[in-house]
């Protein structure tokens, strides 16, 4: 309740003191991603929000897993019990695959490896049994049909339903998924290893209003969203709520960046025009001045001409106000015209001395 009021704006500017808070409270949940300081990358920051949402339903359970041993997973044949091996670089989707695979009521095991190189590289193993008191691992994630023939595609099951199909995106990510800081490009990708695969999350997607594109890369496939709209609805699809407020929060700062950008040149242009226009009528000024002295122009213009000499760059405007009386912009403006009239007169004179 009290949350709530906290929330309603007040004339006193409490509304946006709420706001920042917030802004500040996502900060430092989402920081810029930096080279060797320690700071997560935004994509490794979304993986981290989603491998922490609950999921309550068994189904969404069960699509979430079946995409990510669609991508990161391996068969192992070999061993004394055949198992299911899934593999990632982050200890966040590990735990992840580990407390979906418990949920659903497999046993698993995390195995750990260290490599040297590159430096403190380390990789995750989820190992989950194929068979385990009589059920079925692969069926159950939409591998292999009836009969126990393995399936060309993964079975509709798996995503039919909405709440699935989100599990299904959000395991894709976990699993080879990446998106770029919204500070420096507008990117999501998806990078899968068979075209039924690429079919699969494209179908998805687009079950969502998302349309990916879709490039070819050394033996893989990469589907990818570009458009800022698009990506920021694909984090939202996923769950990725605080992604979302702190990629929102990018765009509106971007996009006031660009506004005061194009205000500031706007300006800057009109200013310049203003100090073109007011060194040409110094210079026409000068030559009347050369030609025939100041004091061949009527009263008027040479009160307006004597102005012009001392500021040199005020506008028409600001040159009107300072006139007795004062005149406006297109009283003076006409009245340059007439000394340039004057001016082109002097100017044939001199060209004719005879006539
Ligand atoms: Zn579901």
């Amino acid at each position: 309740m009290g949350e709530n009021r906290s929330y309603r704006g007040g004339a006193d500017g409490s509304f946006r003191a709420v706001q920042l808070l917030i802004i500040d409270k996502e900060r430092r949940i989402f920081q810029d991603g930096g080279k060797g300081d320690g700071k997560m990358s935004f994509s490794a920051q979304v993986k981290d929000e989603v491998a922490r949402l609950e999921l309550r339903n068994d189904c969404c359970r069960r699509s979430e897993l079946a995409a990510l041993a669609r991508v990161a997973g391996t068969i192992l044949l070999g061993q004394e019990k055949r198992q299911l091996v899934l593999t990632t670089e982050a200890s966040t989707v590990a735990r992840r695959i580990f407390r979906l695979v418990k949920a659903l009521g497999w046993g698993g095991v995390i195995t750990v490896r260290r490599y040297a190189r590159p430096r403190r590289h380390r990789l995750f193993a989820v190992h989950i049994p194929l068979e385990e008191e009589g059920r079925l691992l692969l069926p159950q994630l939409g591998f292999v049909g009836g009969e126990n023939i393995p399936l060309p595609r993964l079975d509709p099951a798996v995503f039919e339903r909405n709440c699935c199909r989100r599990a299904f995106l959000r395991g894709c990510f976990l699993g080879c998924g990446f998106v770029s800081d919204p500070n420096r490009a507008y990117h999501l990708e998806l990078v899968l290893k068979t075209v039924q695969g690429v079919e699969d999350v494209a179908a998805a997607l687009s079950a969502f209003g998302l349309r990916s594109g879709i490039g070819e890369r050394k033996e893989a496939y990469r589907i990818y969203l570009k458009d800022a709209e698009q990506v920021v609805e694909f984090l939202r699809v996923i769950g990725a709520n605080q992604a979302v407020l702190y990629f929102e929060n990018c765009r509106v700062l971007k996009e006031m960046k660009n506004q005061i950008n194009r205000l500031v040149n706007c300006e800057t242009a009109n200013l310049g025009k203003t100090v073109e226009t007011g060194l040409k009528q110094v210079a026409l000024i000068k030559e009347i001045e050369a030609l025939a002295g100041l004091g061949a122009l009527r009263p008027q213009l040479r009160e307006l001409a004597l102005l012009r000499l001392r500021y040199p760059e005020a506008s028409l405007s600001e040159l009107g106000r300072l006139l007795m009386p004062p005149l406006g912009k297109s009283g003076v403006s006409h009245r340059f015209r007439e000394m340039q009239r004057f001016a082109e007169q002097l100017r044939k004179r001199q060209g004719n001395p005879g006539s």
